[in-house]
């Protein structure tokens, strides 16, 4: 029998209908538990023809107003990069900042962990995310790399890292231009620590790795999109947000320890991840990489990638976080994964 169990739980609702003139119906749903960490997400399938309702569409003048407008005030624009951007100081990083093709790595201005630099990922004021190009993005996480193996090399607490992105406003990002940042922190923060603590209680039982079974069971079922080089891409069972899809990296736990091989295939398939949202219309997204130092005691852990869509950006957008995803941790399933994740498989 499988150690991972996809638990579904059926619901029924029920209520007379004003639009079918008072006609009573019956909506049957599905409450899923994430396998790891037993998380909820909940579907109902009569919610697929209204995703238009939750996420509107994005509307192509206001995007344009939004992107001239900030680019004047944007410090990471132009020549402004270098005057407008912190710099480390010179016993940290004799150079200040550290520079990847066109990314170019400094200091958060308010930083929100011990090490919490930023990387500027291009000239481009705004990218549509058919533009975020495998080689772009490598370049931002190469830099991020180089950033950690410096941090390790100097102090000793650094084992927590998390590689993320916020893109426009409904994101979470105050600027439009793109960027990634990472944070490296001698305590995972809540999610990474209960992620890494339920890999590790998961193989002190049964001796595997949770990620390394998870893609095993996966691998032939509706859910696996595709390996790229030591990644598996997948649509999770339940999500942890709108059109969630995973990798995992079939050994490493440490970012700081991937090859640039692993950089350049992880940045192949989030390219073509934001080319699926692209096509789906959508415009904002947000990632996290979970990385655990080599050495650190959480063994049986791997290297993922989270990434997710955002609300659309139109006048007055509704955000997509409310008291479902803030208050009871539960994610809301328009596509189901089992969709999702076929359509996923043809941009590989
Ligand atoms: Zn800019």
């Amino acid at each position: 029998m499988s150690k991972i169990r996809f638990q579904r739980i059926p619901l029924e609702a029920r209520f007379h209908n004003p639009l079918r003139d008072f006609a009573e119906e019956r909506h049957e749903l599905e409450i899923r538990k994430d396998p790891l960490l037993g998380d909820t997400s909940v579907y109902n399938p009569y919610l697929k023809d209204k995703a238009k309702a939750f996420f509107g569409d994005s509307n192509p003048d206001l995007i344009h107003r939004l992107v001239e407008e900030s680019e004047k005030a944007c410090f990471f624009c132009g020549e402004k990069v270098e005057k407008g951007t912190p710099r480390f100081t010179a016993d940290f990083l004799p150079q200040g900042r550290l520079r990847v093709g066109e990314a170019i790595l400094f200091p958060n201005l308010f930083s929100l962990g011990m090490h919490h630099p930023v990387v500027c990922l291009c000239k481009a004021h705004f990218l549509p995310l058919s533009g975020f190009h495998p080689d772009l993005i490598a370049n931002g996480l190469t830099a991020m790399q180089k950033f950690l193996k410096i941090v390790y090399e100097r102090d000793a607490s650094a084992v927590f890292a998390a590689i993320t992105a916020n893109y426009l406003f409904p994101a979470g990002a105050s600027l439009v231009h793109p960027h990634i940042q990472m944070l490296v922190t001698p305590a995972p923060y809540s999610y990474h620590g209960r992620l890494l603590g339920a890999q590790h209680a998961y193989y002190a039982k049964n001796r595997t790795a949770f990620f390394s079974d998870l893609v095993r069971e996966e691998m032939n079922g509706p859910r696996y999109v595709a390996g790229k080089g030591l990644w598996h891409w997948m649509a999770p069972f339940s999500p942890l947000g709108c059109n969630e899809f995973m990798a995992v990296h079939e050994t490493s736990v440490d970012f700081g320890s991937l090859t640039s091989m692993d950089i350049i295939d992880l940045s192949y398939g989030i390219s073509r991840v934001l080319s699926l949202y692209a096509s789906l219309g959508h415009l904002s997204f947000n990632f996290a990489v979970y990385s655990a130092r080599e050495g650190s005691p959480f063994t049986g852990s791997r290297c993922i990638i989270k990434i997710i869509s955002r609300q659309n950006l139109y006048p007055n957008y509704r955000n997509d976080d409310y008291f479902l995803q803030k208050l009871l941790q539960t994610e809301l399933i328009i596509i189901p994964p089992e969709e999702l994740a076929p359509r996923l498989r043809e941009c590989f």
